[in-house]
Order: structure tokens, then C-alpha cells, then sequence
């Protein structure tokens, strides 16, 4: 067994209380074998003065969009897709994907993610950058099937399939897949009833949005008569191991049927909130015992992939949509950007204990802007920022020491996004 040792810092444990703490790591197991003191390993980490806290897990993403960050700002949803969105990713090939993945990775590596639940296309790109970068990931194609014609539409659902398929497993285990229909009103029912009993019967979860904007709703209630979770549960796509995004327009039967089918959502404030699609009545998902896990969505919404700037507007937006400063309190986002996050979209990790995965982030506490350190919750929530992050490590492997990204070439990974994303905006 080769050992990786971090040491001198304190330790956020699964019950939210800090200890101080030393960290063994078995890095052949990829585990955590030990939480102590005076531990010695053949290699070590310094976290003196630091948190050490599980890797966050970004529950929803399309990483590769970090090309097109800051491309189209300030429409509504439906606008900025149609008229900006999907045009620019019209014009994107297998390389641009590429490097907006690898661009994406180095931001989540920057700031302590270490697993991410993702939908794409060009999914072959995704993985093989996940490979390099080292976190963990539970990938897939997006399937859209309206305004395509049938062979297309059935196309796009059989190219999600084969990706669940191909890529299970993938980078050591460390990656797994999902059947990924964009969302309830952009794939039609027909491909649903068809390709959902071969996604059960190839193992995989389902990830897509719902709800996330009134016109998502009210065509389902008014073609199918049901709200468009009751709808999702009778195409048999609202299963525990499922997990769906944004979750804003909400009833309480939905919330209720949630819980019940214990099927995860993924809250993503900051891409609501920039949408205007609607706050998230995230306290009382809560409340009902529904998982709740945090997630940026893609760069273009948001507009960066910072896991504690999300779980931050978690907070703020949670206490507004209730009304009540009490709601969505600071321990409630530390657990969902961690534990939340991993069980809502089935990724080991967001814990730290022996035997779990050794996804760690250290956070350096030595800022002005984490001084005085009164109760380090209130900071993860509330003040600490990506940047305050030391060290990243996945499985045990070192993905970013003393704020060295070791896994990908920081700037030459920058100076590719920043050419192809011109190149991208001239031809769309
Ligand atoms: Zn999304």
C-alpha cells in the first residue's frame, strides 16, 4: 500500500463538526483508511492552517460550455436558447467540445470539485478529458427530439444509449454514465415510452431537467392533464436512482412524489436566479425528505463553476423564496454541495470517513475574508470562495497541490479555450 498523509489541519466529519485532524489515504484503494492524529504517509500534504473538507460534487453541469461563457447574458430562457445558445453549439465540433471540457475541468479542480454529474454531446471528448483531469463523473448525451424529424430524433435517443453504454466504467471507475432526454417538453413521448424500458435494462439512472420554467410546465398539464412530475412517474423516468435539475416550479403533490419515489434533484440557484426562471422551494423539499444536491448548471448560466459561491446562493435564495432567514441554514448547503450532491446523483463520495473515497479539498483559512473563525460551517456557506482552496485530491490522486493544477496544463488549456471559443463566435 503506498500512503499519502494530510496533515496539521483540521477535519469537517459527516456530522458537520470539525475536528482536528490528520488524514491517512490508501492511494492504491483510492481511500481514506484512517482519521487521526500524528499520522505519517509516503507522501504529504500540508494542511496547516486549513479545512479539510470532502471534494464538493457539482450535481449539474454541461462542463464544455465553459467555452461559451459570457457569450449570451441577460434573456430569458427560452430566448437565449434558441436565439443564442444552440446556434453557438450548432457550430461546435468534437475539438471545441474538448476544450471547453478541459477549460471546465480546470476551473472545478481550482475549486475543490472533485465529481460532477454532467450532459452533453461529443461525450467520447468529455471522457477522455475526464481521464486526464482525474474527478469523478457520471456522464451522457442529451437527447432533444422536437423539431427533428423521426430517423434524427430516434438517432440522438439510440447515440444516448450507446454513450450509458459504452462508457460505464470508464477511467477506472471513476466515470459512469446515465440515459440523459434534455427535458420533459424537448423529447417527445413516444422516444420516452421506447427508450426508457432500454436505458432500465442497460442499468442506467436518468438525468434531465424539469420544471425549471412555467413554460415547462403548463404544456404537459395542459396536453397530458398531470403536472409534469406526475407525468415523469407514469413514464416511469422518476425512479430512485433518477435525478433531475432545477425542480423550481414545483407543486406540493410533486414534492411529495418526490420523496415518495426517492428520486434526487439538483438545485441550481445561480442559473435560476440569472434566468429568471423562478426560486425553488428548495426548505420545502427538504422538509418532505426529497435529496437535494447543488449544481451550477453550464458556465453560459451562471457564470462560473464555483461549488461554494453555489451553495452560498442556495442559502440566499432558499431563506427569500420562504421568506424566513431561518431556511436553508448554512450546515443544510454544506450537506447538499457534498453528501447531497453524491447521493442525488449516485457518486460515492461527499464523506469523509474511513473507507470512503479520498475526494478531499483543502481550504486555506489564511485570508482576511475568513478571519475571525468562529464556526467554519458559517464560512464554507457563506464565505469561502474557490479560491481559497489549497489542495485537490480524487481517489486518492493529487489533482492540484499548493494550488498547482498536475493533471492538466493550465495555461495551454486556457490559450485553447480562448482561441477556439473566438473561432466558435465567428462562425455561429
Ligand atoms: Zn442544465
Amino acid at each position: 500500500m503506498t500512503t499519502l498523509a494530510i496533515i496539521g489541519g483540521q477535519v469537517l466529519l459527516p456530522d458537520l463538526t470539525v475536528e482536528r485532524a490528520d488524514l491517512l489515504v490508501d492511494r492504491d484503494a483510492g481511500e481514506i483508511v484512517e482519521i487521526g492524529s500524528d499520522l505519517e504517509g509516503d507522501e504529504r500534504l500540508d494542511a496547516s492552517g486549513g479545512l479539510v473538507i470532502p471534494g464538493l460534487v457539482n450535481g449539474h453541469c454541461h462542463v464544455a460550455m465553459s467555452l461559451l461563457r459570457g457569450y449570451a447574458d441577460d434573456k430569458p430562457l427560452d430566448a437565449w436558447l434558441r436565439e443564442d445558445i444552440w446556434p453557438a453549439e450548432g457550430a461546435l465540433t468534437a475539438e471545441d467540445v474538448r476544450a471547453g471540457a478541459e477549460l471546465g475541468l480546470l476551473e472545478m479542480i481550482e475549486a475543490g470539485t472533485t465529481a460532477f454529474a454532467d450532459m452533453y454531446f461529443e461525450v467520447g471528448e468529455i471522457v477522455e478529458a475526464v481521464e486526464t483531469a482525474g474527478v469523478r463523473a457520471r456522464l451522457g448525451h442529451g437527447i432533444v427530439t422536437v423539431g427533428k424529424d423521426d430517423a434524427a430524433a430516434r438517432a440522438d435517443a439510440e447515440e444516448s444509449l450507446a454513450v450509458a453504454r459504452e462508457f460505464a466504467g470508464a477511467a477506472d471507475g471513476r466515470i459512469s454514465t446515465a440515459f440523459m432526454p434534455h427535458s420533459l417538453t424537448t423529447v417527445g413521448t413516444e422516444y420516452l415510452e421506447e427508450f426508457v424500458p432500454k436505458a432500465r435494462d442497460a442499468g442506467v439512472p436518468i438525468h434531465y431537467h424539469a420544471n425549471e420554467t412555467d413554460e415547462e410546465v403548463a404544456p404537459i398539464v395542459e396536453e397530458e392533464g398531470v403536472r409534469p412530475l406526475v407525468y415523469a412517474a407514469e413514464r416511469g423516468i422518476l425512479e430512485p436512482q433518477d435525478f433531475l435539475a432545477h425542480a423550481v416550479h414545483v407543486d406540493r403533490e410533486e414534492i411529495d412524489l418526490l420523496a415518495e419515489r426517492g428520486t434526487g434533484v439538483i438545485h441550481c440557484p445561480a442559473s435560476n436566479m440569472k434566468l429568471a426562471s423562478g426560486m425553488a422551494p428548495v426548505e420545502e423539499m427538504r422538509e418532505a425528505g426529497v435529496t437535494v444536491g447543488i449544481g451550477t448548471d453550464g458556465a453560459a448560466s451562471n457564470n462560473d463553476l464555483d461549488p461554494f459561491g453555489e451553495a452560498r446562493d442556495a442559502a440566499m435564495v432558499g431563506k427569500l423564496a420562504s421568506g424566513d432567514a431561518s431556511a436553508v441554514p448554512a450546515d443544510a448547503v454544506v450537506g447538499m454541495a457534498t453528501a447531497g450532491s453524491a447521493d442525488a446523483v449516485g457518486i460515492e463520495g461527499g464523506r469523509l470517513e474511513e473507507g470512503a473515497p479520498a475526494d478531499i479539498a483543502v481550504v486555506d483559512l489564511d485570508s482576511a475574508h475568513l478571519t475571525p473563525r468562529h464556526d467554519l460551517v458559517s464560512h464554507l456557506a457563506y464565505a469561502v470562495r474557490g479560491s481559497d482552496v489549497r489542495h485537490t485530491v480524487c481517489g486518492g490522486e493529487v489533482l492540484m497541490r499548493n494550488r498547482e493544477v498536475l493533471t492538466l496544463d493550465s495555461e495551454g488549456v486556457r490559450e485553447r479555450a480562448q482561441k477556439r471559443a473566438e473561432a466558435v463566435a465567428e462562425r455561429a
